[in-house]
């Protein structure tokens, strides 16, 4: 197999295309400026990131040819401590996305009031086109590479599309023989028997449907019969369907990468998780009926949850919508211009940085608790984690309700504020 010639488009940063997330993520900053009160002054430092790593990986394949692929590591804010946000694993990672993806974990750790800053990273690779010794090797040299600025006072990386408990298995091990001592608490999302917490694989969805859940309530919207649309159907996706479906609501449109399926009686959504996870096709199983993607986005749904990507319901997708709430399990699926036809339209959005932060709510559970070198129950992580959506979402509802902004915006509010008082009270260095 000839070796891949080196691109670095994963470089390329095209600062004027106000669809690139990073694009996104500064046009959310500049919503949130007006509400920011004294701490405006410091807004600058919200639209840059700290550090971004750019790492070459080389590896060795399995036929004796060599590959290279570039890897990301960025760090958007450390103000409130240290970094914290996933790792993904896709051929369409830009630094672009690496740092939208960052900064928008600043704002979703502070939104839930967790003592971290906001970091991501990403290897722009399709992980299916490597064996299994293959990825353990690009994980490897890529913890290796990033090893000068992570670690479990420094930033914590975590899973996220394509990348699972294995990955960070080998990321932990890594880290530890670098460093000559095992370092459990430098990654999140570990196996259990690495110092992983119980809860910890389904914490997002878990949280993307307490959110949902809460949100309908205040709606007066009984999720007993709500009929639900979920576009992707890993780990935040499946999982949340999965919650909704065992709560009574009729999960009627499912989407991943294979294509779009639905079942106007409702998905057996168990059966279809364990159909995909033995390597079936979603669109092949029995219990729906395959539709076209534009099929999928007119479904007639109450709850609507984006879990794939970001970039995915754009303004024209947002215009046929047919639903009452978003909930986004996925980081950055609206784009602005898609929220302001979601908000013209009635549409309620419960925006990512608060939907889908119980991932990283159990990361911080799991971080403690390795450092404490005491676990805890699953029920216990399940009742904290509830604790924590609920007064964030509590909070959030409050907060857009005083400054009469949509939940997005009030999220940032009550987020940059206390990044931004952080950043004031430790002054400029030097
Ligand atoms: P995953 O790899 O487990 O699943 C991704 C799903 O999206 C798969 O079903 C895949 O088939 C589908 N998909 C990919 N491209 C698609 C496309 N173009 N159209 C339709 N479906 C597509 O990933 P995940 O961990 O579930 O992450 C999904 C989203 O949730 C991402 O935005 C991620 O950043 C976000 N997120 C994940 C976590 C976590 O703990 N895993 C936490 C917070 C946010």
């Amino acid at each position: 197999m000839a070796t891949p010639r080196p691109t670095a488009a994963g470089l390329s940063y095209v600062p004027n295309n106000p669809n690139s997330p990073w694009q996104m993520y500064l046009q959310q900053v500049d919503r949130v400026a007006p509400y920011l009160g004294h701490l405006a002054r410091w807004v600058e430092t919200l639209k840059h990131c700290k550090r971004v790593l750019a790492v070459d990986i080389p590896i060795n394949r399995d036929d004796g040819t060599v590959a290279h692929f570039e890897g990301f590591r960025a760090q958007h804010n450390l103000s409130r401590g240290p970094g914290k946000g996933g790792v993904r694993y896709h051929p369409d990672v830009t630094i672009d996305e690496v740092m939208a993806l960052s900064a928008w974990m600043t704002v979703k750790n502070a939104a839930v009031n967790l003592p971290y800053g906001g970091a991501k990273g990403g290897i722009r690779v399709d992980p299916k086109t490597l064996t299994r010794p293959e990825l353990e090797r690009l994980t490897r040299r890529y913890t290796s590479e990033i090893g000068l600025i992570i670690g479990p006072d420094k930033d914590i990386p975590a899973p996220d599309v394509n990348t699972d408990a294995q990955i960070m298995a080998w990321m932990m091990d890594t880290y530890s023989m670098n460093v000559g001592a095992t370092a459990t608490g430098v990654v999140t999302g570990k196996p259990i028997a690495l110092g992983g917490s119980l809860g910890r694989r389904e914490a997002t969805g878990r949280g993307v449907y307490i959110t949902a859940r809460e949100t309908a309530h205040g709606m007066k919207m009984p999720i007993e019969g709500a009929r639900v649309v979920v576009q992707g159907f890993g780990n935040v996706g499946g999982v949340a369907a999965q919650l909704f479906h065992e709560a009574g609501a009729k999960v009627v449109g499912v989407q991943d990468v294979s294509g779009s399926a639905m079942n106007e009686a409702g998905i057996d959504v168990n059966a279809a998780r364990d159909y995909v996870a033995k390597g079936g096709s979603l669109i092949e199983f029995k219990g729906v009926t395959a539709i076209s993607e534009s099929d999928f986005w007119a479904l007639k749904s109450d709850i609507f949850v984006p879990a794939a990507l970001e970039n995915q319901l754009t303004a024209e997708r947002a215009r046929h919508l047919s639903t009452r709430l978003v909930v986004e399990g996925a980081n950055g699926p609206t784009t602005p211009a898609a929220d302001d036809v979601l908000h013209d339209r009635g549409i309620l959005v419960v925006p990512d940085v608060i939907a889908n932060a119980g991932g990283v709510t159990v990361s911080y559970f799991e971080w403690v608790q390795d450092f404490s070198s005491f676990f805890w129950t699953e029920a216990e992580i399940n009742s904290r984690l509830e604790r924590i959506m609920v007064d964030a979402l509590k909070a959030v509802v409050h907060t857009a309700e005083e400054h009469k902004v949509s939940l997005r915006t009030a999220a940032f509010i009550i987020a940059c504020s206390r990044v931004l008082a952080a950043r004031e009270q430790r002054g400029l260095y030097p």
